[in-house]
């Protein structure tokens, strides 16, 4: 048994094989190759079975999910079936007199290499097509078995992933996730809290692709992996599940319940999800509602823009799905690390200080109002709110506001129905707790995102893990933010909430109840373990510390 240690972002203990993933991205060994006919051989079959795969993946692809994405993988078809790649792949075998993976390796680096050079932005893309099929033939030829993510458990393993990756995993299969880096609010980590599967992020360079195909079981709850466990430890293990059932039973007798504090104050609880995938299982841990609907997840991981029409049909299911609960969208909050080939964004030399969420939306309003028509027509289906991210001024939100009443009269003008829907604000930038005070006489309701705020705030990237002590939402600065805020909102009778990470922390609730905070939205996970703790606050003689008060 072996046994690596990171931090748990997720908390649960899963079990299944390592499934390493980004393999080419580690370096191939230079093996020299005595038979080189056979390794052309080896390719060639490699070549030929990459296309089957392909196309199988094709046809999956186009019933389960629109025809654009299914097109990704005609892309793949064609550069894998292009020659003049091959050819460069067989010549590098026999001049260098090398294994197949390695020359694969080899050429994709160069072809890498020649497509993000170019000037045209479609075909800058094209190089991760190249380092896809790339990889796609190295684990054929390595005998990996690359469909065994649709066979069996695994836990999936990587230097990172980006969240589109996370996104697109099966469910069903993938049973956690360990990772070399990472941060914990990093939107991946995010995702697998929200997807409920355990994950350790920050292992190190002790996790490497040695550990590809072993049994493992990983422990979110102390960020501890167990390789190939004795039977001891499997016991162990076993046990620990065992009681984090209990626990989870205990947690379930408080579903139903309203989520009133000891001293009798009322708290909204309110779900995080990125998808519709997510929706059961919010409202099986009692949600009252979608606080945070991560609009941006379905504009990732393709190459085209969502139509209205798919946007809508998506935002009319969560929104019958919930009945008349709320549900919040918040709009297209692209850019930092939600990344898209959809839309051509400039290379950025400080993404998360640059052109993203709203102040795209204002540029690009083809694509804002397309997704607020969506919003709107939808709303006829439900409670839908709607909640605009990154503001930094009044400006934007009523330019936001004006775009907002120019997509209403349009539907009202084509007779299609539509609600009134309250519309409010992320504060995610010290700028809008600021002046939370002027943007409260132009919206319904506010949400704290702490996971910006604290990284604008405190000048600590969220997604760098050399700074995960200096990222804290603890720091009296974000406390001093939010306490600003709540009062200046409540000065005008509106409502705030918290829907980033910190609002699930435990640490922290009873302080934010006394702060005024009114709604919580928090990773289905933290659902019933956020209610406990609501329904256990008692803020009879609770005083403010004294440092909140400015
Ligand atoms: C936040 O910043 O706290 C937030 C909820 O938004 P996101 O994590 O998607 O940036
Ligand atoms: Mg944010």
């Amino acid at each position: 048994m072996q046994t690596l240690k990171g931090n748990g972002v997720c908390n649960g203990i899963a079990c299944g094989k390592i499934f390493f993933i980004n393999k080419s991205s580690v370096n191939i060994e230079r093996k020299p190759a005595n038979d080189i006919p056979k390794e052309l051989n080896r390719l060639e079959n490699a070549v030929t079975k990459g296309i089957e795969e392909l196309e199988e993946l094709r046809k999956k692809t186009e019933k389960s999910a629109d025809a654009d994405t299914a097109g990704i993988f005609d892309t793949h078809i064609l550069m894998l079936s292009d020659d003049d790649f091959t050819n460069d792949i067989k010549s590098y075998i026999t001049e260098n007199k090398v294994c197949a993976e390695y020359a694969v390796s080899e050429i994709s680096k160069k072809y890498v290499q020649l497509f993000r050079n170019m000037d045209n932005a479609y075909l800058r893309e094209r190089s991760r097509d190249v380092a896809d099929i790339s990889e796609r033939l190295i684990n054929i030829l390595s005998d990996t078995e690359y469909n065994s993510l649709t066979s069996g458990n695994v836990i999936i393993a990587a230097d990172d992933l980006s969240p589109s990756e996370t996104a697109g995993f099966d469910r069903g299969h993938v049973m956690g996730f360990i990772l070399k880096g990472g941060s914990a609010t990093s939107h991946t980590s995010i995702l697998a809290k929200t997807m409920n599967i355990p994950a350790i992020i920050n292992i190190g360079d002790a996790l490497t692709p040695d550990y590809d195909g072993k049994t493992a079981y990983i422990d979110g709850s102390d960020g501890k992996i167990y390789i190939e466990p004795d039977t001891t430890t499997t016991e162990m293990l076993e046990n620990k599940r065992i009681h984090e059932k209990m626990r989870l039973e205990e947690l379930n007798k408080l579903k139903g319940k309203p989520n009133i504090t000891k001293n009798s104050k009322e708290i909204m609880l309110f779900a995080n999800i990125t998808t519709s995938a997510d929706v059961d299982r919010i409202i099986d841990n009692d949600a009252r509602g979608i606080g945070l609907l991560r609009s941006e997840f379905l504009y990732m991981d393709r190459k085209t823009l969502p139509s209205e029409n798919e946007l809508f049909e998506m935002y009319k299911s969560i929104a019958e799905k919930m009945d008349c609960k709320p549900v919040i969208i918040r709009t297209l909050d692209i850019g930092a690390d939600k990344k898209t080939d959809a839309l051509d964004l400039p290379y950025e030399e400080n993404p998360a200080l640059g052109w993203r969420a709203i102040r795209i939306c204002l540029e690009r309003t083809d694509i804002f109002e397309t997704q607020l028509r969506a919003i709107y027509r939808a709303s006829a289906y439900g409670n839908i709110y709607i909640m605009l991210p990154m503001i930094i001024s009044v400006d934007e939100v009523v330019r936001a506001k004006e775009i907002i009443k120019k997509v209403c009269s349009d539907l009202k003008a084509e007779n299609i129905p539509f609600k009134e829907i309250p519309v409010g604000i992320m504060i995610e930038t010290p700028a809008a707790a600021i002046i939370s005070d002027k943007l409260a006489k132009h919206v319904d309701f506010f949400s704290v995102g702490t996971n910006d705020l604290t990284q604008y705030t405190l000048a600590a990237d969220r997604q760098n893990p050399h700074l995960s002590k200096l990222y804290t939402a603890h720091h009296t600065a974000i406390l001093r933010l939010i306490k600003l805020a709540a009062d200046n909102i409540h000065k005008e009778g509106k409502w705030i909430g918290i829907c980033g990470e910190a609002a699930a922390d435990n640490e922290l609730l009873k302080l934010f109840i006394a702060i005024g905070i009114d709604e919580f939205s928090v990773s289905s996970g933290y659902l019933l373990p956020v209610k406990e703790l609501i329904l256990n606050t008692d803020l009879t003689g609770y005083i403010l510390p004294n440092e909140l008060n400015i």
